[in-house]
């Protein structure tokens, strides 16, 4: 017999990329608030031991009893990590410093790649019919990073508009063409997402240009500005859509939510 009908088809993507600081965490959170705006049904699932995406949404530490810790390693019904923040339409499985001592734990575990797509596909899950799943990835390329992309459809990769910043990112393609050739087939690259990018700086150029011609149609015509408004957003615990409505960082990433929508319907009409 064929799987039952589910209530939703959520669209699970990991955002990764090896390297600190470009982005991944702004991106999961303010992404997540502008899907969620826009009226689709968003998780946001914290894959990160430090915990910024789940402290940025206001979810403070000590008010994480279960977590996405418990979710991978602990067996923890999804329905019980699952959280609701102050937007509406997202929720959140919070992160806490537990999981990084995950990866060495997992290496004694049977199917250690494959906890996270499990968990996902329980049915708990279904009365929240999602339509996004966003994952955010710690700054590596451990086995947290390896289950976020064997349990997502598309990696989305955000690159910082400065110097080196193409040179890690064959180590990552490398990683997703090795995980399509054993876990997960489908795998697909969503696309590059050019973050904190300065449009006066010549070498913020530079990078678009590279990328561009290295990449093409994988990068998003949009493009994350640098933006003060964006890193202060945080410390406020709102998305910058929250935190300044009518700034440029929300307006860009207004504009990404809906690229990605509109490619994703592109992708579903194309089969
Ligand atoms: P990662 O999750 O990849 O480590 P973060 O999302 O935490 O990266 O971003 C690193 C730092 O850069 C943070 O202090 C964040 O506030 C800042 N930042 C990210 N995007 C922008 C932006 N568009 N404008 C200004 N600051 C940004
Ligand atoms: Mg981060």
């Amino acid at each position: 017999m064929s799987d039952p009908i589910r209530a939703s088809d959520p669209r699970i993507i990991a955002i990764a990329n090896q390297k600190g600081g470009v982005g991944k965490t702004t991106t999961a959170i303010n992404l997540a608030a502008a899907l969620a705006e826009k009226g689709e049904k968003v998780l946001l699932i914290d894959l990160d031991p430090q915990g910024n995406a789940s402290t940025g949404l206001g979810i403070e530490a000590d008010d994480r009893d279960v977590s996405t810790y418990e979710l991978l390693l602990e067996d923890a019904p999804i329905a019980s990590v699952i959280r609701a923040t102050d937007v509406e339409n997202l929720f959140l499985c919070p992160a806490t410093t537990d999981l990084s001592s995950a990866d060495m734990e997992l290496v004694s575990t049977e199917k250690r790649s494959f906890l996270l797509h499990d968990a996902l596909r329980h049915t708990d899950i279904d009365p929240y019919a999602f339509t996004y799943i966003l994952i955010d990835c710690p700054p590596s390329l451990s086995l947290l990073t390896i289950n976020a992309m064997v349990a997502a459809h598309s990696v989305l990769v955000p690159l910082q508009a400065e110097f080196f910043a193409l040179e890690g990112l064959s180590q990552l393609m490398l990683t997703i063409r090795e995980i399509r050739q054993s876990a997960n087939r489908s795998l697909r690259i969503e696309g590059v997402v050019l973050t904190m990018y300065d449009v006066r700086n010549n070498l913020s150029q530079q990078v678009e240009a590279d990328a561009r011609a290295t990449l093409g149609e994988v990068v998003f015509r949009t493009m994350i500005p640098r933006n003060v408004r964006v890193s202060e957003a945080p410390s406020y615990a709102m998305s910058v859509l929250g935190y300044d409505s009518a700034s440029r960082g929300a307006a860009a990433y207004r504009a990404l939510g809906e690229e990605l929508i509109t490619r994703h319907q592109a992708t579903k009409k194309g089969g």
